[in-house]
């Protein structure tokens, strides 16, 4: 039997596993191995995920399990992605999603957003999660790498009303020689049908050598797309099998962003401390409607909101804003 969650469609039968090692089939119907078992449920603020366009300012809840779909080079989570999912299960903490919304609900969180690894390996669980949500006002929010065939991305769709889809480089060489797949169209179909039905932010991370030589590409394509897309250019920091890498310059990424700024009036430039092109500027007079900081490390939080409701303060344009503006507050409450 095949497993349609993912573009490997993989043959899932005699107890065997597919790519991820997150699904079995049993009674004619493919399950998952390990549902409801979680390895975080952190608290984050949404700006660190990152998300900088869907509810400003919110607490979210951040979770994950594990096992992932891609075995991209320069994984950082390759510790919970790339590892036997059932060697990390037995560190993992199991919430009936009752459990789990709940946790969200008492620790002051404003929505649940799944980060760690690929939500394609846990659907049937975060399906589960999202009726629970749903009925308690949290709306979901995921990254992924959006590998997914039409009916996993369906089920993305329904469970999760924001997305951070991570493209990472367009070419096949590329797919094939730091992901592990054969090619990027699936992702760039998956973008343009999530982009009709939920919020859609995008991240690449850069490696210079690697994709700087497609960001204007990229940068053409999501124009195509939306405009209004906010893109994250990331400078990435390898780990996994590029642990010896050098980081990439940040003049040289930034240089390479003049194109994609004259495409696209949200794109943003971090992933290192102090960033200086985190801040939204109105697209039509240039004022800053929102200042954030970046602490690096995908750490970054809101300083201020100046839009009134998701209006410039000065002309009045709408700023592309998925939600409302969310005060952050020190809540803990007990688990
Ligand atoms: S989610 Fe993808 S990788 Fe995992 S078993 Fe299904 S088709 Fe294979």
């Amino acid at each position: 039997m095949k497993c349609n969650y993912c573009e490997w469609r993989c043959e899932l039968e005699n107890g065997k596993y597919g790519v991820c090692r997150m699904y079995y089939e049993a009674d004619g119907a493919i399950q998952e191995r390990f549902p409801n078992k979680w390895c975080t449920y952190s608290i984050m603020r949404i700006e660190s995920v990152p998300f900088y366009h869907a509810y400003p300012g919110s607490r979210s809840m951040a979770i994950g399990t594990a096992g992932c779909n891609m075995e991209c080079r320069y994984c950082v989570n390759s510790f919970i992605a790339r590892e036997d999912p059932a060697k990390v299960q037995e560190k993992m903490f199991e919430f009936a999603p009752e459990e789990l919304v709940k946790m969200a609900v008492k620790r002051g969180c404003h929505n649940i957003v799944f980060n760690v690894n690929e939500p394609a390996v846990s659907l049937p669980s975060l399906l589960e999660v999202s009726r629970v949500a749903k009925r308690a006002g949290l709306p979901m929010g995921c990254l992924t790498n959006a590998y997914t065939t039409e009916y996993g991305t369906e089920l993305l769709a329904k469970i999760f009303s924001f997305v951070n889809i991570s493209l990472k480089g367009l070419s096949s060489e590329f797919c094939r020689e730091y992901l592990g797949v054969t090619e990027s169209r699936p992702i760039l179909q998956n973008i343009e049908q999530l982009a009709k039905s939920v919020h859609v932010e995008i991240t690449t991370p850069v490696i210079q050598g690697g994709n700087d030589g497609e960001i204007d590409e990229m940068a053409k394509f999501l124009a195509g797309v939306d405009k209004n897309i906010p893109w994250h250019v990331f400078r990435l920091l390898p780990e996994y099998k590029m642990k010896e890498v050098e980081y990439p310059n940040i003049e040289h990424i930034n240089a390479s962003l003049d194109e994609s700024r004259r495409l696209l009036p949200y794109v943003y430039f971090h992933n290192f401390v102090g960033s200086d092109w985190v801040n939204t500027s109105c697209p039509k007079c240039g004022a800053i409607v929102i200042k954030r900081f970046s602490l690096g490390c995908g750490g970054d939080k809101l300083e201020s909101y100046n839009c009134q409701g998701n209006a410039c303060p000065d002309c009045g344009y709408i700023i592309h804003i998925h939600g409302k503006r969310m005060a952050w507050n020190s809540k803990e409450g007990a688990v």
